[in-house]
């Protein structure tokens, strides 16, 4: 007989993409397969008990749909689609209803946050602190109504851009090598966003945004600059990572920055295989510690987004990352701030409760 597992210490993570899993089922079942466990892809409630997810920034994203999954060795794949606000608001609509839905379904186990405080007391009952974000603005309109709907939802952290145009801005196409400076920055519309982001103190989530428009964001926000998934350009030269200027401006601005599981991000090759090593985690860790300091750097791990090393496997494999980090020398204090700490702090100073 195996003795228990001692209990895993509660992650809060920058960052995931399982609405998208969900919605793509296109199943009446994926709310109550998310709930008992369906064991596919990176989340579901079981294995996030069990590997101490303990909340996170909960994802809205709308794929092309002729967008394709990248291959191990694809670098520099071609374009992804763009996609409308005509194209993108009902598939928004739907992946925010799967989240509320799960939470209306499973209240002990899952609940919306919308405040730091929310987040701090899910997460000491035991339930998941879910954060409503939206990766790539597209289902928002230009005179920002479908905004105030959103946001009223519970809409609390909102990516300009994913890796492709919008009428916000421009991301960065996937790269590599590449500097992030792939493009133009924001447009007028994205400058208005970024004031009315700021009004509401929606976070504003600068992965898979050009280094123009990062630029852009810094001068005209008031709010600490945040990257949820993103790594350090200098150990993996990917287009999606932050240059050490970025890095120091995050840091010096009370911002956050969440270290992304996938294989492309992380690698000094750029591949997507996934025979990462943990030791790659810890060399990103480092240089971000080193230069943004203790205090804004978290996990943003991109599960259900992205290919992450086999190292990991699934949210049961983050204990194993939190074990490696502790071996490495990291002190008890600072995996607690990795671990949630930071994000909640940055958080709340970004919403100001
Ligand atoms: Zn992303």
């Amino acid at each position: 007989m195996r003795g228990r597992e001692p209990k895993p210490l509660p992650i809060f993570d920058g960052h995931n993409d399982v609405l998208l899993r969900l919605w793509l089922k296109q199943s009446e079942n994926a709310v109550a397969d998310f709930i008992t466990g369906d064991g596919k892809g990176h989340l579901d409630l079981p294995r996030m008990a069990k590997g101490g997810f303990a909340g996170g920034m909960f994802a809205i994203f709308v794929p092309h749909p002729e967008d394709r999954d990248l291959e191990d060795e694809d670098v520099n794949p071609p374009p992804a689609g763009e996609v409308s606000t005509a194209m993108a608001i009902q598939p928004a609509l739907a992946m925010a209803s799967l989240l509320f839905r799960i939470a209306r379904e499973a209240p002990d186990r899952f609940k919306i946050c919308r405040t730091a405080a929310d987040i701090r007391s899910s997460m000491a009952a035991g339930a998941i602190a879910a954060v409503l974000h939206i990766e790539g603005a597209e289902c928002i309109d230009t005179k920002f109504k479908s905004l105030d709907v959103l946001y009223e939802s519970g809409l609390r952290s909102l990516g300009i851009v994913w890796s492709r145009p919008n009428q916000f801005g421009h991301g960065v196409p996937f790269r590599f090598p590449s500097s992030p400076d792939t493009g133009p920055g924001l447009t007028e519309a994205g400058k208005d966003l970024v004031r009315v982001c700021n009004e509401l103190r929606i976070v504003i989530d600068l992965s898979h945004l050009s280094e123009k428009g990062f630029w852009d964001v810094a001068r005209l926000s008031k709010a600490p600059l945040i990257a949820t998934h993103s790594n350090a350009h200098a150990i993996s030269a990917s287009s999606r990572n932050l240059t050490d200027d970025q890095i120091r401006a995050i840091a010096a601005s009370g911002g956050m920055i969440g270290l992304n599981f996938a294989n492309g991000f992380l690698r000094s090759d750029g591949s997507w295989r996934n025979d990462t090593g943990l030791d790659m985690m810890l060399r990103h860790l480092d240089h971000l510690i080193e230069l943004a300091g203790a205090d804004h750097v978290g996990l943003g791990s991109d599960f259900d987004g992205a290919r992450i090393p086999a190292a990991i496997g699934d949210v049961t494999g983050l204990p194993a990352l939190i074990r490696a980090v502790a071996e490495h020398g990291y002190d008890a204090a600072l995996v607690t701030k990795l671990c949630s700490e930071n994000w909640i702090k940055a958080l709340a100073r970004t919403w100001g409760n």
